[in-house]
């Protein structure tokens, strides 16, 4: 898809979500790294009604490093997978102590060296907490920019090289917010609402529904 075709959806996405933004909650980098871990195949929501009381518990890092694995498990429970978040969360801590002095890192490539820590959750670190652009493809952004056209990939990291090739970079932020609201509100997993789809006319995926007369 060239450029201006899709700067024309994210502007009317805009206009549809202009509140669209990370709808996880916290208040540090660090909140948001383990808020992040915590939100693999389960809900943002979800994921804030258990950090809502751990992050008063236990807001930074030197916190979370006097928690036992168990402690944790204890506190994540009602969300999914949480044995093996648990574990990549103290490990993470751990590496963050020791090999990057307490501080969560604002590079890429230092994220993804953490437990826990795929591009994914690096991509949302560095845009959401250190406002660098970057594209998070989530399942959201995966199944709407491919339904849209925007991308036509099989896997999230092509998906999120071609996102970045379609999209000028000062737009990448902004974009994943957009198609993850979009995702949430409209262009649902099984039943995309397209009727009430604002852009539909953009979309490759009801172009061809429209097409199709069988
Ligand atoms: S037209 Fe349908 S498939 Fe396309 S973006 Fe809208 S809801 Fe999704």
């Amino acid at each position: 898809m060239n450029e201006e075709k899709a700067l024309e959806i994210i502007n009317l996405l805009e206009k549809e979500y202009p509140n669209a933004k990370c709808e996880l909650n916290y208040n540090t980098p660090f909140q948001l790294l383990v808020a992040t871990v915590l939100s693999a195949q389960t809900t943002d929501k979800k994921v804030n009604s258990v950090t809502e009381n751990l992050f008063i518990e236990y807001p930074d890092l030197d916190s979370f490093l006097t928690l036992s694995r168990e402690d944790l498990e204890e506190k994540i429970k009602s969300i999914g997978l949480y044995r093996s978040k648990s574990k990549n969360i103290m490990n993470m801590c751990i590496a963050l102590k020791e090999k990057f002095n307490g501080k969560v890192p604002s590079e890429f490539d230092k994220l993804v060296t953490l437990s826990g820590v795929g591009r994914k959750t690096a991509n949302v670190v560095i845009s959401n907490a250190f406002n660098q652009p970057a594209i998070a493809v989530d399942t959201h952004v995966f199944r709407v920019s491919n339904r849209i056209g925007l991308a036509q990939a099989d896997d999230v990291l092509k998906t999120e090289l071609q996102l970045q090739k379609a999209i000028p970079k000062e737009y990448w932020s902004l974009a994943h917010h957009l198609l993850i609201w979009h995702g949430r509100r409209i262009c649902k997993a099984r039943k995309p609402n397209c009727p009430n789809c604002t852009i539909k006319y953009e979309c490759k995926y009801y172009i061809k529904l429209k097409a199709y007369k069988p």
